[in-house]
């Protein structure tokens, strides 16, 4: 039977993240991706926003990981050449309840260490972006967009520059935690012997977390899908910066993103489903849409939205629950010695991907 040091399960942004990080300590990595490529599950099917870190409870990983990631993240993407825009966003309240949201919502990001969010009166937003209609708004400049891709490239790089491999269409099929071995079997029967495991498996990581023998199902935290659509915008962007609602329960609201080429799109819109498979946009709910973007762009024309893409939150909440943190238990959580299992990684995991690197290395000494 094969050996090796490490073995990470999943090469989304997280996963690759995480074995970078375990590579360059001077470990010997092996991801394990069950698709024929990286980065084909939640990692691209996002907004692709950094983050400020603003809307996360003090000291929840979410805010510690978003706030330390942003900035590790535009660090990077400088050094390697990977494309971003630093371009700012504006978070707008389109009534005057919503006003005393925006109060909040600063002093939020204050506990959560993001100091450069500015109130802006209704004049000062439309001077920014004279399209947008609203009540107020808060200005943050350190928001920005990423090319997700480039960047999982450039980890997928470091990681084998540091001597590790991603091995494609290599699923995990299940893995036993013994005291003195871990055993893990792929689908396709061949098995490997490692000292550490990180499961980064994504929308999978609940229903592989219950295949690992040795880990007591306590640990194991539901899974709920939370669907978000996207529809992309005919013709030219009418803002400069990213333009978000004040947030939803379950997601941070219909907002417009722009991407590197200059394509904007709204969305995510919450839809919960039952399957993490349930990929396609309905094109009846661009409907729902018009209603919610007018509120901040009155001037969005009927027929200009076009069904795009759709991404599933993997969410370890159900609908109407508290939002909860990222849920990523090492041995001192479990018992298992070697393991360490990432749950509900959803938004802001691409922010926050080189940060959660680091904090999982250190939780595998
Ligand atoms: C609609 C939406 C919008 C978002 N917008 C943003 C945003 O703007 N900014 C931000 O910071 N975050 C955002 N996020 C969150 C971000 O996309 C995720 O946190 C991040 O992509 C999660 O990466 P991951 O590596 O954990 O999972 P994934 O990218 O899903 O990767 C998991 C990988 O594991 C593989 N896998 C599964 N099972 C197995 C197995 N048994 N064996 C081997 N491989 C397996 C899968 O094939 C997949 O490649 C958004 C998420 C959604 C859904």
């Amino acid at each position: 039977m094969d050996q090796i040091d490490c073995v990470v399960i999943g090469a989304g942004v997280v996963g690759l993240a995480v074995a970078r990080a375990l590579a360059l300590q001077g470990r010997e990595v092996m991801v394990l991706e069950a698709a024929d490529a990286i980065g084909t599950g939640t990692s691209s099917r996002n907004s692709e926003v950094i983050h400020a870190g603003i809307y996360y409870g003090e000291g929840s990983l979410k805010a510690g990981l978003c706030v330390q990631g942003k900035d590790l993240l535009y660090a990077y993407c400088a050094e390697r050449g990977i494309g971003f825009s630093r371009c700012g966003k504006l978070i707008v309240a389109t009534s005057d309840a919503q006003v005393a949201q925006l109060h909040v919502m600063m002093a939020k990001a204050a506990a959560n260490g993001v100091h450069d969010l500015v109130l802006l009166t209704r004049e000062q937003a439309r001077a920014l972006e004279p399209q947008l209609e609203c009540v107020a708004a808060v200005h943050s400049p350190s928001t920005g967009i990423v090319d997700s891709h480039a960047l999982m490239l450039a980890l997928q790089g470091d990681l084998e520059n540091a001597g590790g491999l991603v091995v494609l269409n290599s699923a995990l099929a299940h893995a036993e935690f013994a005291q003195d071995a871990i055993v893990l079997v792929a689908k396709d029967g061949t098995e490997l012997q490692a000292n550490a495991v990180v499961n980064a498996a994504g929308l999978q990581a609940q229903a592989l977390a219950r295949r690992f023998a040795g880990l007591a199902a306590e640990f194991v935290p539901p899974s709920h899908y939370a669907k978000g659509s996207y529809f992309t915008l005919a013709g030219r962007s009418p803002f400069a910066r990213l333009i978000y609602p004040v947030p939803e329960a379950a997601g941070l609201g219909v907002h417009l993103t722009i991407d590197l080429g200059g394509q904007a799109k709204f969305g995510p819109d919450v839809q919960w489903v039952s399957s993490p498979d349930d990929l396609v946009v309905d094109p009846a709910r661009g409907d729902a849409f018009y209603a919610e973007v007018r509120k901040y762009w009155p001037e969005l024309q009927d027929g200009a939205l076009i069904p795009g893409y759709a991404g599933i939150r993997p969410k370890i909440q159900g609908p109407g629950e508290p939002a909860r943190d990222f849920l990523i238990q090492g041995p001192a959580v479990h018992g298992v010695a070697g393991l360490v299992n990432l749950f509900g990684m959803e938004s802001p995991g691409l922010t926050s991907a080189l940060a959660i690197g680091e904090h999982v290395r250190r939780l595998l000494p």
